[in-house]
Order: structure tokens, then C-alpha cells, then sequence
């Protein structure tokens, strides 16, 4: 919920950077303000402090909330859940992840949680929403469908559909500044994809979009600033990633289990290394380069 609140170079945006980039730790906050009204990108957990935090900067830029605009990268709890707290008129999303942002309990079909509770045992009485509210609240808002271009005082942004982590994830560019606000698909922790999202096969497709824009920094969701390298820094992990799958495939290894052992250690058992793991095999068995039958 701890934001340090950052003035940055880019005239009129402020930044609430949370304090780690590591779930269950609130997303980023990016605001942008012009002409007495702001453009809230992502506002986080849902928490009130963060809600607080939000207006408290806004009143010191003598901000009209009402008159303010709240756009959500994706409707993860981590960047959707203070929406509820601020009385901001209208909230944007993609079209695809409206129905998410109405209605929660329908993001088990972008996590996978049937395919999960089919495959693992300790999955299956798992109650998605119900995880969530003890770490990072998420509750149903009232969101619109986004158009490709968001135009708000000075600026325009352009809409960049990015799915693999989210189906409707979108990156927002302000081409004005050379600034791009990635979301969740760069930053300072990979994001987690699932077949559900567009898996890896989406997430790859999502950073070629990316790597064509004139960028100069890159405002991550998580984590600090960071450059158009990590682009290449992502795929090189997402290469990696498959490359040992195949060697432990050849090796003989033969349960989603020990595959994410194998990537994961410790950790194999989280929800979304499990999805990691499955994304790529689909993309391999679809490649014809795996055929084995997974358990
Ligand atoms: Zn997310
Ligand atoms: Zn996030």
C-alpha cells in the first residue's frame, strides 16, 4: 500500500511507486494532469490508503477528481481494487477485460482455475476471489470499453492491445514524451502468462509490438523505470524458458509437476508457475515439438 510519490522529468507526471514489485505489493500509480484534471493510470490494491495517497497529491495540483479519468491497464486486483474508493467519473479498460472488471469471479477463465483444479490435487477447493481478498482486494467496477486513442488535456496516448499475462492487458503510449506505461508485460519482475491470457505465444507477439515504438523510458506497473532493453531482456527469459523444457522433455521428464520443479524450484507449486509451465507446452505440442501426453 507504501507509495513514494515521484515528480518526474516527464512535465505533468507524477508518480505513487510502491515499495516492492513483488506480489501481493500494490502496482504502480501513474498520474498525468492537465488542465485541472488527471489521468489516473492503474490505481492498485484495493486499500484505502492508496485511494487516499491518490487524492491527497491530486488536491495539492488542484485536481478535480469528479472531472478525472481512470484508465486500468488490465483488471488485475493489484491495479483495479482502489478504483472503488475514488469518486473519479468515468474508468476505461480494454473492451475485452470489461466484463472482468464488472464481475471478478469471471477472471478464473483468464487464470485457468479449471484447468488447474482438473490437473492438481491441492487446487481443488481453490477459491480465486477469496485468495485474493486477504492479500489484495478486488471488488466489481463500472469500467467502459477503451478506444485506441485516449486524448485527455495535452496529451494523447495510444491504445496497444499486449495480451499473454491479461487477454486485454494494454500498454498505453505517449508518443509526445518518447514514454511508454508498460503494465505488467515489462518491469522489474517477468509477468506470469497463461494459456487463457494468449499465453506465450501472445506475450512474445505483445513485445514485437512494443520494440516498434520510439521509446525512451518505460514506465513498468511494478518496479522502477526502465529502458527498451528489458524487451529484449523478456524474450531472452521466455527463450530460455522453453529451451529447458524441451532438454528436460529429452531428458525423460514427464509431469507438469517436475517440469515446473525444474523451472521453478521451490516455487513450482504457485498457480501461476503451473500456468507458465502449461503455456508453453501448448505452444510446443501445437509446434509439433512436443507430443507426449503430460500428467
Ligand atoms: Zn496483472
Ligand atoms: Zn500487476
Amino acid at each position: 500500500m507504501h507509495a513514494d510519490v515521484t515528480y518526474t522529468e516527464i512535465e505533468g507526471l507524477i508518480a505513487l511507486k510502491s515499495k516492492s514489485a513483488r506480489w501481493p505489493a500494490s502496482s504502480n500509480t501513474y498520474l498525468l494532469v492537465s488542465d485541472n484534471k488527471s489521468l489516473i493510470i492503474d490505481p492498485g490494491c484495493g486499500f484505502r490508503e492508496r485511494a487516499k495517497l491518490i487524492e491527497k497529491v491530486l488536491k495539492n495540483e488542484k485536481v478535480d477528481m469528479f472531472e478525472s479519468v481512470i484508465v486500468l491497464t488490465h483488471a488485475h486486483p493489484d491495479h483495479i481494487g482502489a478504483t472503488k474508493f475514488l469518486s473519479t467519473k468515468h474508468v476505461l479498460i480494454h473492451a475485452i477485460e470489461v466484463e472482468y472488471a464488472k464481475n471478478p469471479s469471471l477472471l478464473s477463465k483468464p487464470f485457468d482455475i479449471s484447468f488447474i483444479k482438473n490437473v492438481f490435487g491441492k487446487y481443488s477447493q481453490f477459491d480465486l476471489i477469496e485468495y485474493f481478498a486477504g492479500l489484495c482486494p478486488i471488488y466489481g467496477v463500472d469500467a467502459i470499453a477503451i478506444n485506441d486513442r485516449i486524448s485527455f488535456g495535452d496529451y494523447t496516448l495510444k491504445v496497444i492491445l499486449t495480451p499473454g499475462h491479461s487477454p486485454g492487458h494494454i500498454s498505453l503510449y505517449l508518443k509526445s514524451e518518447r514514454v511508454l506505461f508498460s503494465g505488467d508485460l515489462l518491469g522489474d519482475v517477468m509477468a506470469w502468462y497463461s494459456p487463457s491470457a494468449g499465453g506465450v505465444e501472445a506475450y512474445l507477439e505483445s513485445l514485437s509490438r512494443l520494440e516498434k515504438l520510439k521509446v525512451d523510458i518505460i514506465m513498468p506497473s511494478h518496479g522502477s523505470p526502465t529502458t527498451p532493453e528489458r524487451i529484449e531482456t523478456e524474450r531472452e527469459i521466455l527463450e530460455q524458458r522453453e529451451k529447458k523444457i524441451l532438454e528436460e522433455i529429452e531428458k525423460g521428464i514427464g509431469s507438469r509437476e517436475e517440469l515446473s520443479k525444474s523451472l521453478f524450484g521451490k516455487r513450482w507449486s504457485f498457480l501461476t508457475n503451473l500456468l507458465i509451465v502449461e503455456s508453453h507446452l501448448r505452444k510446443l505440442r501445437k509446434e509439433g515439438k512436443v507430443t507426449e501426453l503430460f500428467k
